[in-house]
C-alpha cells in the first residue's frame, strides 16, 4: 500500500486541550482574549527554550551558537535569545540597536550584510562588535573609525566560497554574489587588513538557507572549513573566530521531515577536532535564524466571513499576506504550497470539510491555506498558522491596504 502523504509537516510543538490549541500555557481562545485584538503572533517562550537544548544536545559542546535575529527582532524575544545562545547576529544598525538595548554581550555580537552605509560602520567600531567584512569598500572606513575612535576595528572576512549548500531554500553563496568577498580577493583584503593594523579576528561564510538534508549541511560546513584553514594562511594574525553559517531548515510542507541533527553534531565534531590542531584558537560559530524561531510561533487570526462560491469554501479572516507574506507563499516560493493550519478553537472536532483561508487584502496572493482540510470553521473562529515563529511581520508588507498592524507576544 502506498504511504499517504500527510496533510502538514510535523506539528506537534504546542498541545491541544479540550480542543484549543495550547501556546504558553494558555488555551487559544484565553491568549486572544488577553490580547485583545486579532490578528496576533505568540512566540513560545518554553518552545525557545527546548529548541535551544535540544540543539546543545546535539552539537559538540564547542561549538558556539549565534541567533540570526533577522528571522524575527522583536525585542522582547531577542532579549530572551540573547541570554540562550552565545551571540547575535545582526544585519543592520537598526538590528545592532535592538540587540544592544536587549543586553547582547557586543564581543558576542556580529555585523554581517551587504551595503553597509559608513554610519553604520562606525556605529560598530563604537560599539564593539564584529564586522563581517563584505566588500572592499567598508575597509578604508573601518580604519578610519578605528583612527577617529581610538577603538580596534574587530573585523571578520565574509568568503562569498567556490561552492554553493545543495538543496537550499535560498542560495547565499557560490557563483557570482552580493554577498561577501569572492574567494580570490580574500588575500588581497587581508594583506590590507594586516597593513593597516585592523583587529582581524577570523572568517565568515554563509553558503545558503532552510536546508533539510543533513548531508549537504556536513558537506558545505566542511567545505567552508577547508576554505577558512586555506585562507588563513594569508592572514596576519591567528583565526580566533571562525563562523561556518547555518541554513538549518525546519519543516513547513507536507511530506517534510524535521532536519536529522545526529550527523551534523558528528560532523562538527570532526571539525572541532581538527581545528583544535589547526587553527587552535578559533571558537568555531554557527548561525541560525529560523531554527531556533520558526516552529515556536503561530500566526492566529479570526473568521470574519464563511462564503461559498461555486461549491468551494472561503474562510475570510481578518489576517493575511500583510502580516504573513512568507505563509501566503509569495516570500521566496517557487510553487506554492500550504503551511500547516488549523481552526485552533476546534482542534480535533468531527466535523471536517475542504476550505481555503483566505485575508482580507483584495488581491488573490492573499491566500493563508489553499484547498485545506480542516475543522469546520464558523464566523468568529480562530485559524492558526503554524511555522509562523520566522519571518513574520519585519518580512510582511504591513503597509499594504491599510489594514490595522498585527500585535506580537512573547508567552
Ligand atoms: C538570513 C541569514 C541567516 C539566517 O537564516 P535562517 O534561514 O533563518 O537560519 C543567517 N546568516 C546570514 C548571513 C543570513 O543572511
Amino acid at each position: 500500500m502506498q504511504a499517504k502523504t500527510p496533510i502538514h509537516a510535523p506539528i506537534d510543538q504546542f498541545p491541544v486541550s479540550d480542543g484549543k490549541l495550547v501556546i504558553g500555557g494558555m488555551p487559544i481562545t484565553t491568549l486572544a482574549a488577553r490580547v485583545g485584538q486579532t490578528p496576533f503572533y505568540a512566540y513560545d517562550r518554553q518552545a525557545l527554550r527546548a529548541r535551544v537544548a535540544h540543539l546543545r544536545a546535539a552539537l559538540p559542546p564547542a561549538i558556539k551558537l549565534h541567533y540570526a535575529m533577522k528571522a524575527n527582532p522583536m525585542p522582547a524575544l531577542v532579549g530572551l535569545m540573547a541570554g540562550l545562545v552565545d551571540g547575535i547576529d545582526v544585519a543592520s544598525a537598526g538590528e545592532l540597536k535592538v540587540a544592544l538595548d536587549a543586553g547582547a554581550d557586543p564581543a558576542e555580537i556580529s555585523f554581517a550584510g551587504p551595503g553597509k552605509r559608513d554610519p553604520e560602520l562606525w556605529q560598530a567600531v563604537a560599539s564593539g562588535v564584529l564586522v563581517n567584512v563584505e566588500s572592499m569598500r567598508e575597509l578604508p572606513v573601518l580604519a578610519a573609525a578605528q583612527q577617529a575612535l581610538g577603538l580596534p576595528a574587530r573585523v571578520a572576512v565574509r568568503v562569498n566560497p567556490d561552492f554553493e549548500l545543495k538543496g537550499s531554500g535560498m542560495k547565499m553563496g557560490g557563483g557570482p554574489k552580493q554577498f561577501g568577498l569572492d574567494t580570490e580577493l580574500v588575500p588581497e583584503a587581508l594583506a590590507w587588513i594586516g597593513r593597516e593594523g585592523l583587529a582581524f579576528e577570523g572568517f565568515h561564510l554563509f553558503a545558503g538557507s532552510q536546508n533539510l538534508r543533513a548531508e549537504s549541511i556536513c558537506e558545505a560546513q566542511q567545505k567552508s572549513y577547508e576554505l577558512a584553514l586555506r585562507l588563513a594562511a594569508s592572514a596576519s594574525s591567528p583565526v580566533k573566530f571562525l563562523n561556518l553559517g547555518g541554513g538549518f531548515g525546519i519543516p513547513y510542507f507536507p511530506g517534510e521531515q524535521r532536519l536529522d541533527l545526529a550527523p551534523i553534531g558528528a560532523n562538527l565534531a570532526a571539525i572541532v577536532e581538527r581545528a583544535a590542531k589547526e587553527l587552535p584558537q578559533a571558537g568555531i560559530v554557527i548561525e541560525l535564524g529560523r531554527y531556533f524561531v520558526g516552529e515556536a510561533g503561530l500566526y492566529v487570526a479570526r473568521v470574519v466571513d464563511r462564503k461559498v462560491s461555486r461549491g468551494q469554501v472561503y474562510l475570510v479572516t481578518d489576517g493575511g499576506l500583510h502580516h504573513a507574506l512568507a505563509a501566503s507563499g509569495n516570500f521566496g516560493q517557487v510553487v506554492r504550497k500550504n503551511y500547516p493550519v488549523t481552526v485552533a478553537n476546534r482542534v480535533g472536532a468531527a466535523e471536517r470539510e475542504v476550505a481555503s483561508v483566505v485575508g482580507p487584502l483584495c488581491t488573490p496572493l492573499d491566500l493563508l491555506a489553499d484547498r485545506m482540510d480542516l475543522p469546520v470553521a464558523q464566523v468568529g473562529d480562530l485559524v492558526a498558522v503554524f511555522q509562523s515563529g520566522a519571518y513574520g511581520p519585519s518580512a510582511s508588507p504591513q503597509g499594504f491596504l491599510g489594514h490595522p498592524a498585527v500585535v506580537e507576544v512573547l508567552v
